[in-house]
C-alpha cells in the first residue's frame, strides 16, 4: 500500500527584472526599479501609458512605454481605471513582462529569487511513500526546477540527479528549465532513507 503526501508550493518573485539603461544623470549604465507607478498622458484623443522606473543610484525616472498614441476609445474600461489608480496587480504584470521590457531596452536582469509558500493538500496519517507537489507561479519566474527542489527539500546536486536516474522523479516540466505555473512533481520515496526529511521540508514549517 503506497501513501502519497500532496503539497502545492507557491512561487512568489520577491524581486521585479530590473531594465538596464543609460542613466543621463548618472552618466552610466545602471539597474532601473520599476515604482510601481504609471504616467498617462493625453493628447487630444490619443493616449500614452508608460510604467516609471527609477534609477537605482540616482531616482531618476524613466518611463517604459506601454502604449502610445492610442485612441481613448480603443482602451478597456478597466485598463484604464488601472492605469489610472496604480493598481498593484497591474503594475506587477507589467513589470513582469520581460518581453516588452526588451522591446524597449537591450537589458533586463531577472532575479531567481522566489518565496516558496507551501501548503498541505492532502496525505495524513500514514507515512507517506509518495511525495506529489504542485507548483503554483503567478509570476513568471526565472528558476530552473532542479534547483527550486534541491534548495526546497534538502538535496544535494548529486542526490537530485541519482533520483532523477532511477526514475524516482517525474515531472509534467523539464529538471533543468525554469518553473511554470501548474508543473506536476512526483517523487518515489518508498525505501529512501531520507524521505522523512524530504517529506518535511516538502511542508510549511
Ligand atoms: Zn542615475
Amino acid at each position: 500500500m503506497s501513501f502519497t503526501l500532496r503539497v502545492r508550493w507557491t512561487l512568489i518573485a520577491d524581486r521585479f527584472p530590473e531594465p538596464w539603461r543609460a542613466c543621463a544623470r548618472c552618466g552610466a549604465q545602471r539597474p532601473f526599479r520599476c515604482s510601481g507607478k504609471f504616467r498617462l498622458n493625453a493628447n487630444g484623443r490619443r493616449l500614452d501609458a508608460w510604467l516609471v522606473y527609477k534609477c537605482s543610484a540616482c531616482d531618476d525616472t524613466w518611463n517604459h512605454t506601454l502604449f502610445e498614441r492610442r485612441n481613448a476609445h480603443d482602451i478597456d474600461v478597466d485598463l484604464l481605471s488601472a492605469l489610472e489608480s496604480n493598481d498593484p496587480k497591474l503594475a506587477r504584470r507589467c513589470a513582469f513582462d520581460v518581453i516588452a521590457l526588451r522591446r524597449n531596452t537591450s537589458r533586463v536582469e531577472e532575479f531567481a529569487n522566489v518565496a516558496v509558500r507551501k501548503e498541505r493538500l492532502d496525505g495524513s496519517g500514514h507515512a507517506p511513500t509518495r511525495l506529489e507537489i504542485v507548483l503554483a507561479a503567478p509570476d513568471p519566474v526565472s528558476l530552473r526546477l532542479d534547483r527550486l527542489l534541491a534548495t526546497e527539500l534538502g538535496l544535494s546536486r548529486s542526490r537530485m540527479a541519482a533520483l532523477a536516474d532511477r526514475a524516482r522523479i517525474r515531472t509534467t516540466g523539464k529538471l533543468n528549465r525554469a518553473v511554470r505555473d501548474g508543473l506536476l512533481v512526483e517523487i518515489e520515496l518508498d525505501g529512501d532513507s531520507a524521505a522523512e526529511a524530504i517529506l518535511r521540508n516538502a511542508l510549511p514549517e
